[in-house]
């Protein structure tokens, strides 16, 4: 990455060198990277789901306390060495060392045809100052928890679904995810087929978790829109449960603008209102990205 500095520290400091041991010192010092971007933060790992999507985990800024669900600012410099940010949901949990997010690639898109280049010891901008409303704290408290997202959408998802506390607080936690094509849905199909064996939350987990997929331009087992399979019915009569209520049921919303505004509409023909931060209720929505 563009002006990174790198010092070189030896590793040992028992002793000091010499000319006879000169030659070995030399030979043990190893590369200490000095982060130089403003609120720098190292990338320690990159998967690469699809063509079009891509996941990676940076250094957690030993400051950084967010609420699982909440997104940030990242980013890169860009050539005139004024920082490029988007908002991002943090995919990992609260408690997790280290941040994980979820990005698309967008082909022409400023900040995504640099990012999806990013590599191990790389390093990105990441201004520590959380917000969002797809957190537990704005929903008052229920039985089931819903989940409804499209594409990266299921990044903040990620993160509540990794939060011990999202267990504590609901019998039951459903995620639906759609996705054009089976290949796009890997990222959720993944972490909750691992979730129930996870060695620190899975007791808790246990049969809980419910996990929906759809797709909508591939056949697979729920073909089609989840706003025509909560419409239908279908969703609830695969999943045993039962439909939503303003007592039992909280969702929350992270898609396209058309899909929020389509699954508003759902929610609030069964009686659930919006919450927020300030005033929890029965639904919360926040938008996957910015038309
Ligand atoms: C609250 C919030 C949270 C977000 N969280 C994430 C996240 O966790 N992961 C993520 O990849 N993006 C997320 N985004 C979108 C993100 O901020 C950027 O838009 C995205 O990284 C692309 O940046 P860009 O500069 O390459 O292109 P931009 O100029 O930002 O976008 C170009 C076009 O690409 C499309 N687009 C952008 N983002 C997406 C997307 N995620 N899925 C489908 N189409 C998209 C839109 O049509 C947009 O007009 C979030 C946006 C908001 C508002």
């Amino acid at each position: 990455m563009k002006g990174r500095r790198e010092n070189l520290k030896p590793c040992s400091r028992k002793r000091p060198p010499n000319r006879l041991n000169a030659t070995k010192d030399i030979m043990n010092l190893q590369v200490v990277k000095t982060p130089t971007l403003p609120d720098a933060q190292s990338v320690t790992s990159v998967t690469h789901w699809t063509d079009t999507l891509f996941s990676f985990r940076v250094t957690r800024p030993q400051s950084l306390r967010f609420r699982s669900g909440e997104f940030v600012m990242i980013g890169l410099l860009k050539d005139d060495g004024k920082p490029l940010l988007r908002a991002y949901s943090i995919a990992s949990p609260s408690w997790d060392e280290e941040l994980e997010f979820y990005s698309i690639k967008v082909p022409d898109g400023p900040l995504t045809s640099r990012l999806q280049k990013i590599k191990k010891g790389d390093e990105i901008i990441l201004r520590p100052k959380p917000v969002g409303t797809l957190v537990l704290d704005a929903l008052l408290p229920g039985k089931r928890l819903w989940m409804i997202c499209t594409g990266t959408g299921v990044a903040p998802f990620a993160s509540l679904l990794r939060d011990p506390e999202t267990y504590e607080a609901y019998d039951q936690v459903i995620l639906a995810h759609t996705c054009r094509m089976k290949a796009e849905l890997a990222y959720g199909a993944e972490l909750t087929a691992a979730l129930p064996n996870d060695p620190l939350i899975g007791e808790l987990v246990g049969d809980k978790l419910h996990y929906y997929p759809t797709t909508t331009r591939e056949p697979s087992q729920n073909e089609g829109r989840i706003t025509d399979h909560i419409r239908s019915g279908q969703v609830f009569e695969t999943l045993g449960l039962p439909q939503w209520t303003p007592t039992e049921d909280r969702v929350m919303i992270c898609g396209s603008i058309a899909l929020n505004k389509d699954i508003m509409a759902l929610c609030e023909a069964q009686g659930l209102t919006e919450g927020a931060n300030s005033k929890p209720a029965e639904f919360v929505v926040e938008k996957a990205f910015v038309d």
